[in-house]
C-alpha cells in the first residue's frame, strides 16, 4: 500500500514528526483537500481556512480556472530553464507589468528569492546609476520586519528564532522603526550611501501592523527626494488581500480595475509572491521601471525555474481571477464588516484587547503576556469549532480567509470566533 493512502492525523503527523525537520510548529491538523474557503482532514471534517496559507490561496482553494492553466500547461511544457525563450513568459510578463504600471518583471519562484533579487538590483543600482562607491551602498530596513529566511534576509531580521547561530550576517542594512517617518528623515539626512528603503506596507508576520495612514506616501517622499529607491515587500499584503490591487493603492476603496493604474504610493521596486500563483504553484516577482532593472544583465542573477511557462500560465490566470471576480472589492467589503462585528464582540471582551487590519488581513491582540499559551489554545479551540487560524509571535492571532468568502461565510466565521472566545472570558 502506498504510504500516501488511508492515514489517519496522528500517522500523518508521526510521520512529519520523524522524518521532517522541525523548522515548523503546525496546528495539530491534517488537511488533505480543499475547495474555496473550505479545507478538509483526513478524517473528513470540514473548516473554514482562516489563513489561506499565509495569504497565497486569496483567489480560494483549488480554484478551477488556476488549476486548469497548470493541468493544461503541465500538458504542453513545463520548464525550458531560460537558456531558451518560451511562448508563455513573454505574454506574462506583459500582462503583469501592464496591470501593475512598471516596464519590466524578474521572475522568481519564492517570497524569499524576490526578496533577494531586489536587494541585488537595489545594489546594482546604487554603484552604477548613483555612483555609491563599490561595497558602501547601504539599505534601510524596518524593525520587527519579514521577508523571508535566507541568509541574507534574516540578518536584517531583530528576531532571535530566525538569527541565532546562523552567523555571520551579510553587512550594509541600517534598520530604523517602523511607522516612524522621523527615523526615516534622519538616516536619510547628509548619508548620501544610501541605496534604498525596504518596507512591508502592512507588517504581517510582525502581527498585523497598518502603519499611519499617510507613513507611506511621505516615506516614498523622503526616499525621492535623496534619490533613494522605495522597495515595497507586498508578497503577504498584495494581489487584493488588503482590499485594494496592492497595498501601495492608497485609500481609494476601489476594485483593482480602477486601482491599478493610480497607485497613491507608486514603489520603484514593487516584490510579489504568495497570491501571485493563487497558491497553486511558487511564483514570486520583481517588477521595476527600465532605469532601475536596465542595471540586471546576463548572467547577473537568475534561477532554473523562474519564469518557466506553468509559472506564467498560472500567474496570468491568477491575477484575472483577482480581477475578474472583483476580490480586491470583496476583501474591502469584508474587512469593514469583519472588524466591525470583531468590535461589537470586544467592547465587552475581557480578554481580546484589539482587532486592527485592512480588508482581509487582520489581526486580534489577546490580553496575555507575549509567551502566554493562551493564543494557541484559542486556535485549538477554533479548530475543534471549524475554523483554521495560528498566532503569529505569541497573543496575536493573525485572520486571513481567501478572499472568495460571501457575507454570509464571514458572518458564519465571525460566529465560530466569537463563540470560541467567550469559552476563554
Ligand atoms: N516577504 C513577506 C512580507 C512575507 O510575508 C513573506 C512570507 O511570509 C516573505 C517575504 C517570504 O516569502 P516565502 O515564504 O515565499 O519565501
Amino acid at each position: 500500500m502506498s504510504v500516501l493512502q488511508g492515514l489517519t492525523s496522528q500517522e500523518a503527523m508521526a510521520l512529519e514528526d520523524k522524518y521532517g525537520a522541525h523548522n515548523y510548529h503546525p496546528l495539530p491538523v491534517v488537511l488533505t483537500r480543499g475547495e474555496g474557503v473550505y479545507v478538509w482532514d483526513v478524517e473528513g471534517k470540514k473548516y473554514y481556512d482562516f489563513l489561506s496559507a499565509y495569504s497565497a490561496v486569496n483567489q480560494g482553494h483549488c480554484h478551477p480556472k488556476i488549476v486548469g492553466a497548470l493541468k493544461s500547461q503541465a500538458d504542453t511544457l513545463t520548464l525550458t530553464s531560460r537558456a531558451f525563450y518560451n511562448d508563455l513568459l513573454g505574454r506574462y510578463e506583459k500582462y503583469a507589468t501592464e496591470l501593475f504600471g512598471f516596464d519590466k518583471l524578474l521572475p522568481m519562484n519564492t517570497g524569499a528569492e524576490a526578496v533577494e533579487t531586489a536587494v541585488k538590483i537595489c545594489r546594482k543600482w546604487a554603484y552604477e546609476k548613483k555612483g555609491i562607491a563599490e561595497n558602501e551602498a547601504q539599505i534601510v530596513v524596518c524593525e520587527n520586519n519579514f521577508h523571508g529566511r535566507t541568509t541574507t534576509i534574516i540578518s536584517f531580521s531583530n528576531d532571535p528564532v530566525a538569527r541565532k547561530n546562523f552567523g555571520p550576517y551579510t553587512q550594509g542594512f541600517i534598520k530604523i522603526p517602523y511607522d516612524d517617518i522621523d527615523a526615516l528623515e534622519a538616516v536619510l539626512k547628509d548619508n548620501d550611501k544610501i541605496a534604498g528603503f525596504l518596507v512591508e506596507p502592512i507588517q504581517g508576520e510582525a502581527g498585523v501592523y497598518v502603519p499611519a495612514a499617510d507613513y507611506l506616501k511621505k516615506a516614498k517622499a523622503l526616499c525621492e527626494a535623496n534619490n533613494v529607491l522605495f522597495i515595497a515587500d507586498e508578497v503577504q499584503t498584495g494581489i487584493a488581500r488588503t482590499g485594494r490591487l496592492l497595498a501601495t493603492c492608497g485609500n481609494c476603496s476601489c476594485s483593482d480595475k480602477n486601482c491599478s493604474g493610480t497607485p497613491e504610493v507608486k514603489p520603484d521596486m514593487l516584490i510579489l509572491g504568495k497570491a501571485l500563483s493563487g497558491g497553486v504553484y511558487p511564483v514570486s516577482a520583481v517588477l521595476a521601471n527600465d532605469d532601475i532593472m536596465d542595471v540586471i544583465r546576463p548572467g547577473n542573477h537568475g534561477s532554473t525555474f523562474g519564469g518557466n511557462p506553468i509559472a506564467a500560465a498560472v500567474a496570468m490566470a491568477a491575477l484575472e481571477v483577482i480581477q475578474d471576480e472583483e476580490l480586491a472589492e470583496n476583501a474591502f467589503q469584508l474587512g469593514e464588516l469583519f472588524r466591525s462585528e470583531m468590535n461589537k464582540y470586544i467592547a465587552n471582551s475581557k480578554i481580546v484587547k484589539l482587532v486592527r487590519g485592512k480588508g482581509l488581513l487582520n489581526a486580534i491582540v489577546i490580553d496575555d503576556h507575549e509567551e502566554g499559551d493562551t493564543a494557541w489554545n484559542i486556535c485549538l479551540a477554533l479548530r475543534d469549532n471549524g475554523l483554521l487560524a495560528k498566532p503569529t509571535h505569541g497573543n496575536i492571532i493573525r485572520f486571513a480567509p481567501p478572499l472568495v468568502m460571501n457575507k454570509e461565510q464571514l458572518l458564519d466565521c465571525v460566529s465560530i470566533i466569537t463563540s470560541t472566545l467567550k469559552t476563554f472570558e
